[in-house]
């Protein structure tokens, strides 16, 4: 009995071994599929793990601009086109060679140059379009032919989907840099909450340089906001700064642009504004909507009372 009962217990122990074995074989199999088909870095990856992944300010090169200008070349609408690389984008566009080539330096290389020496370390990681369009009629039809899609907006408007910034430009020049901003904040603030995005990108739909610096002015937003203001419907800075995308954007009660906007403009009037983006950015995963740091950088704890006093300067400004 003795000995029978070694004997069994010997087997268990084998079989347990063996299990333990096979245990151990299937986990690294697992891990090993897991590890193949880890999908490719992709941009939110590489922001939210710079330690792991450092990445330099571009890695773009010459020929890549030259393999992507080949390409563009082949989809071009007609031969009205001109096309001027002007890093990190490529401006396309059918009004004159001349034209073309003083929107992409004095608006296109101006703002980004201004933008990058205030807020962003990081180039878009691939080419981006920026098509200008000479008027709504060729805007309006090369929206449909190039991307299949009809303009919601008469200005222009920013695609990821697409690559492509798509402007009308006979609109002005305003909408174009309102627009560069967003692949900038795409790029560098990823979780970068809507109000920041639309607020910084509509502060400079009406700009000019002071000292050296990108500068925003008041514009055709600010009647509306007063309007809002003195009928008592424009939100908290609790509310609009913790608004996601769809309540933004969709939900608008038709001041959550204006709203942003002055307080981008409020911010760079004092002084505060670049002081904002960088705490912002640095504290984005303990305070995601900026709230606290928005505080903190006023230094206020009645942000009720705050409130009140940017309304009174706001209805003060002037267009
Ligand atoms: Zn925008």
């Amino acid at each position: 009995m003795a000995d029978l009962n070694q004997d069994s217990r010997t087997l268990r122990i084998k079989r347990l071994k063996f299990l333990l074995l096979a245990a151990i074989f299937l986990a690294l199999l697992g891990l090993l599929y897991k590890l193949k088909s880890a999908p490719k870095h992709n941009h939110e990856t590489l922001i939210s793990q710079p330690a792991i992944t450092p990445q330099p300010s571009s890695t773009l090169t010459d020929s890549d601009f030259d393999r992507h200008v080949e390409q563009l070349k082949k989809k071009l609408p007609s031969n009205d086109f001109t096309i001027i690389v002007q890093p990190p984008f490529v401006v396309i566009g059918d009004e004159s060679a001349d034209a073309v080539k003083e929107h992409s330096e004095r608006t296109v290389k101006w703002a980004v140059d201004k933008l990058k020496q205030e807020y962003f370390s990081k180039d878009p990681k691939e080419i981006l379009d920026i098509w200008l369009f000479r008027d709504s009629a060729s805007y309006e039809k090369n929206a449909v032919a190039l991307f299949g899609e009809k303009p919601t907006t008469p200005y222009g408007y920013y695609s990821s989907a697409h690559k492509s910034l798509i402007m009308n430009i006979s609109t002005g020049g305003g909408t174009l840099v309102h627009e560069i901003v967003h692949p900038f904040i795409e790029a560098n603030f990823p979780a970068c909450p809507a109000w920041f995005n639309e607020g910084l990108g509509s502060l400079y739909e009406q700009c000019g340089e002071v000292d050296g610096h990108i500068h925003g002015y008041t514009n055709w937003r600010l009647p509306g906001l007063q309007t809002s203001i003195k009928a008592g419907t424009v939100p908290s800075f609790r509310t609009l700064m913790a608004m996601d995308a769809r309540a933004f954007y969709n939900d608008d009660k038709g001041t959550n642009y204006a709203q942003s906007r002055y307080l981008c403009y409020y911010l760079q009037q004092k002084g505060l504004l670049t002081k904002f983006y960088r705490e912002f950015h640095a504290h984005q995963k303990v305070d995601p909507t900026g709230y606290k740091t928005l505080q903190r950088i006023l230094g206020v704890r009645d942000m009720n009372a705050f409130k009140q006093r940017w309304e009174r300067y706001v209805l003060n400004l002037s267009r």
